[in-house]
């Protein structure tokens, strides 16, 4: 069962050992833990719904609950503390499109709000009900979940978008085929919000991103029905599908989509390398991509999260021989990880491998094959659940990510894990930052970036202190070219600076697509555009 103010199974842990305990001791200073508020305590505060009764629409206070906060660093401030000030007024879980019809006609005709909700994976406050007059419903899709139609001769794949990640991989999987979209909240993403949101899977440079791999799909709007054929190609004007990819929930409800599948590959392998530092491992994988060798993910580490992931690995003797070992052969505090993979047939593998590890040596690399690999293989949908342990620690994680050209690279990360520094130490703080280049493209890479920092009594204060640096880097971003956001979204949290990305005609021309398809605003109002 999923946990209902943190991340994941609930019967799902993912331990601290004693090092990595003593490690983040010596980073931040003692640790010290703050209770979380009680699910019964909560559910009692919840203001009675506003929305008139209708046989479609669920109002108890566990499904309010449930549906009024997502996953950002905010939204766990908020469900922890007990400090939340707006719920759904109700919940729908449509069936079939009958229901979202009558769901989206019922709203229209009594001024109600309508937030579609996938996963509710969001880290930017996307499925969160903002301030409003009008009452709310949450319109979860978890109902819709369904393989279609698997069209192998075309290599399409039409399903319903409430289907999650695991479940749309278990439908294609017993017939052959995959879709490969595997972004780290994979476990209860959906298709649905993957495409609202622009997602970008792990695999990506092997798959696609999801705007890669949607070609099609049929949305409900409250002007009517709206359908996007899939054409392998088209020059027959704008790209329609480019208007629900990113959408966010603000121009109706994706109920299916058609999306390119391919066969299960023979091989999905993945390898650890070290760079003596940053600057050679980040012209390694800038020569990676424009050398044209096709890895299925490259993602590089700075030097504090390569000493983060070997202690988190757990293997304390294993780690303590690699780090003899790397030494001996200069490979020191510096030292960057690259975990990079390989998807696809026998024959192709062995080819790539090779290009790779050779590209590798000639940067001054050490290619240390599949152990490292293996290791972030198994832990690929894991990590995330330290989130849970961290907290209980007193510790308060959150990441950011973007994406600029090659040559703005190094300036944006120092700039970023900067911002984030000195904006803690206003308070006397410490934070430990790290990042990663997580996409690559011949053009440039995308930064993602983690920041863990000591909890406070006060959720107020916490929520400021969050604050603070989410806006110093958030303006390092923008100021080096970078854009608000590579894979995450918009939402609520990256509002406020998308106009330096679009412009003041290009945020009045989303405005206007939005006002089309809603002209009463009421859908998921105060996301992507204020
Ligand atoms: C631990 C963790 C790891 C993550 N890793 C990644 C990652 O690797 N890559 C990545 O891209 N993102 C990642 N994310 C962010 C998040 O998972 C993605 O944004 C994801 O695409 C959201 O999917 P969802 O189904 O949970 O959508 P939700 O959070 O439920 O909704 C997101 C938005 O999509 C809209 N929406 C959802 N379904 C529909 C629909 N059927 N029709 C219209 N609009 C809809 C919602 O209204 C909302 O605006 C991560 C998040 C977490 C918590």
């Amino acid at each position: 069962m999923m946990r209902w103010n943190g991340w994941g199974d609930s019967s799902v842990n993912y331990p601290l050992s004693e090092m990595a305990e003593t490690y983040l001791q010596e980073k931040l200073g003692v640790l010290v833990s703050f209770p979380d508020v009680s699910k019964n305590s909560l559910l009692t505060q919840i203001p009675s719904s506003k929305i008139s009764p209708h046989p479609l629409i669920q109002t108890t206070s566990s499904d309010r609950l449930y549906h009024s906060r997502g996953q950002s660093l905010p939204d766990w401030i908020a469900l922890r503390y007990g400090n939340i000030t707006t719920f759904p007024d109700g919940v729908v879980y449509p069936q079939n499109l009958e229901e979202v019809r009558e769901t989206i006609s019922f709203s229209y005709k009594n001024n109600i709000c309508l937030i579609p909700y996938g996963g509710g994976t969001s880290v930017v406050g996307h499925i969160n009900p903002t301030q409003n007059d009008n009452p709310i419903l949450s319109v979860n899709m978890k109902n819709l979940n369904c393989l279609l139609e698997l069209d192998k001769k075309s290599q399409l794949a039409t399903i319903q978008t409430g289907t999650s990640g695991p479940l749309i991989e278990k439908q294609l999987n017993q017939q052959g085929y995959t879709l490969g979209h595997f972004p780290q909240s994979f476990e209860y993403s959906t298709l649905g919000g993957w495409i609202a949101t622009r997602s970008s899977g792990q695999q990506s440079y092997h798959y696609g991103r999801i705007e890669d791999l949607f070609v099609g799909g049929h949305l409900e709007t409250p002007v009517g029905s709206f359908s996007l054929p899939p054409h392998p190609a088209s020059a027959a004007g704008p790209d329609l599908k480019q208007l629900v990819l990113g959408s966010e929930g603000r121009i109706g409800i994706l109920t299916k989509a058609i999306v390119r599948v391919q066969p299960i590959p023979e091989v999905d392998v993945f390898y650890g390398a070290f760079f003596r530092n940053w600057n050679s491992g980040c012209d390694a994988v800038k020569s990676i991509v424009q050398n044209n060798i096709q890895i299925s993910i490259c993602r590089l580490s700075d030097p504090t999260e390569t000493e983060i992931t070997l202690l988190l690995s757990g293997k304390e003797n294993q780690i303590k021989w690699l780090d003899r070992g790397l030494k001996t052969l200069n490979y020191h505090s510096d030292r960057c990880l690259l975990i990079l993979g390989i998807t696809g047939n026998r024959n192709k593998k062995r080819i790539i491998r090779h290009e790779v590890k050779s590209l590798i040596k000639n940067h001054s690399g050490i290619f240390v094959g599949r152990i490292i690999g293996n290791s972030w293989e198994k832990n690929r949908f894991k990590t995330p659940y330290l989130r849970n342990t961290l907290w209980d620690y007193g510790v308060a994680v959150d990441t950011l990510e973007t994406a600029v050209p090659w040559k703005n690279v190094h300036k944006t990360v120092n700039e970023i894990k900067s911002a984030i520094s000195n904006n803690l130490e206003f308070f006397n703080e410490k934070v430990l930052v790290f990042s990663h280049l997580s996409h690559i493209y011949r053009d440039g890479a995308s930064i993602y970036t983690t920041f863990l920092f000591r909890r406070c009594k006060d959720p107020d204060e916490l929520f400021i202190r969050w604050k603070k640096m989410k806006q110093g880097a958030s303006k390092a971003i923008v100021s080096n070219g970078g854009t608000i956001s590579h894979q995450h979204g918009v939402g609520t949290d990256h509002a406020p600076y998308l106009q330096e990305e679009k412009g003041e005609l290009g945020i009045q021309t989303i405005k206007a697509i939005c006002n089309e398809f809603d002209p009463k605003g009421l859908l998921n109002p105060g996301k992507l555009v204020m």
